[in-house]
């Protein structure tokens, strides 16, 4: 539903400079947060990539330039490190050259950037003049500002379509969600959204198929039968379970105004190998991807919170500390208040009122 495309764009002189300094920018940061990463690794024995903010205090002329192209080069670096160690033929994240430069950065905006017939209007550079054939005027979700060796700018642009763009009223009503394995979404307000049983069924299927093939001869037609038979088995179990997020994150998007959740460390959690299967298998990672695209088009919002936070630990009543619970205990009584608690509602609860805490930091002057 989102289109992408690539057009020529003539800045002023002015314009010029700051889009320069800008890919400068953002280079100086990607290798700076890369040496800072590995001197930190050396010395901790795990990495640490410090955010684009962490350098503005001593380096002012950060602050000069969009501060979201830091951000995508943040989250750039980021997933080139986790590219690294998921996958086989990635190699280590090298430096960015200055003398082969690169010569581009995203930017993005939640309102999206207004597009008329001669120019698009982007933060910090304000309107930048484009010869646009294609399409008239429209907003463009995110765009990609590039430099080609011989000195011409093109803007790529992500089209909202006019559908999506029809942000949804702000109402009063907010959710905090624990993730699980069993309950792959557990609400503050009590709703639990279960793991699909289908998804469950259809596992040791794929695995039963999957140990068939493996007896099978190489190349021979029934291998080669079987091999396509999972890979429908596959492509069926992805998309029923993509159907269901999107249902369940669509509802989720709609009725609330802000949804809090933990972030993962999902890298952390995919290192424990029985887990990673079951992680990948409900597909947290899939479902909050969602939440976060769906409240970006509807004007809702995101809170993610600490994942060390003891989101089980506190009573969502009183807000005493009652300490670590074994697993098992799924239920408990505050001996403080003496509410009742279901651990997974409590947890999201908390999560909520965390999440509501940060948003209420973040948004107070001054800051
Ligand atoms: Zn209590």
């Amino acid at each position: 539903m989102i289109k992408a495309y690539k057009i020529r764009c003539y800045p002023t002189d002015e314009q010029k400079q700051l889009i320069i300094k800008t890919f400068g920018c953002c280079r100086w940061y990607w290798n700076q947060a890369l040496h800072d990463n590995i001197k930190y690794y050396e010395k901790n024995k795990k990495g640490k990539i410090n955010t684009p903010a962490f350098y503005k205090k001593e380096f002012l002329w950060l602050k000069e330039v969009d501060a979201t192209a830091l951000c995508f080069t943040q989250m750039d670096l980021q997933s080139a490190f986790s590219k690294f160690f998921k996958e086989k033929n990635f190699g280590y994240p090298k430096y960015k050259s200055k003398k082969y430069p690169k010569n581009s950065y995203k930017t993005m905006q939640t309102s999206g950037y207004p597009v008329t017939e001669n120019d698009i209007k982007i933060t910090k550079l304000g309107r930048v003049k484009i010869i646009n054939h294609r399409h008239k005027s429209g907003i463009a979700k995110s765009c990609t500002i590039s430099m080609t060796p011989t000195g011409e700018f093109y803007i790529a642009i992500l089209w909202k379509d006019e559908e999506l763009l029809k942000k949804l009223e702000p109402i009063n009503k907010e959710v905090g969600i624990d993730l699980g394995l069993k309950d792959l979404a557990i609400c503050s307000d009590g709703e639990k959204f279960p793991v699909l049983q289908s998804l469950r069924n259809e596992l040791p299927k794929l695995k039963r198929e999957q140990r068939k093939l493996s007896k099978m001869k190489r190349g021979s037609k029934n291998y080669n039968r079987q091999k396509i038979k999972i890979a429908k088995l596959h492509q069926h179990i992805a998309n029923q379970r993509k159907d269901y997020l999107h249902k369940i994150s669509y509802k989720l998007t709609n009725e609330n105004q802000v949804i809090a959740l933990e972030d993962l460390n999902v890298k952390g959690l995919m290192k424990n190998h029985h887990l990673a299967l079951s992680i990948s298998d409900v597909g947290w990672i899939e479902f909050v991807n969602m939440l976060e695209y769906k409240a970006l088009d509807k004007g809702r919002t995101v809170q993610k919170i600490d994942r060390w936070f003891p989101s089980s630990q506190i009573c969502s009543c009183c807000g005493c500390v009652t300490g670590k619970k074994p697993l098992w205990i799924r239920e408990w009584t505050c001996l403080e208040c003496g509410t009742a608690h279901d651990r997974d509602i409590n947890a999201a609860k908390n999560i909520l009122t965390e999440g509501k805490r940060i948003l209420g930091a973040s948004s107070c002057p001054g800051r």
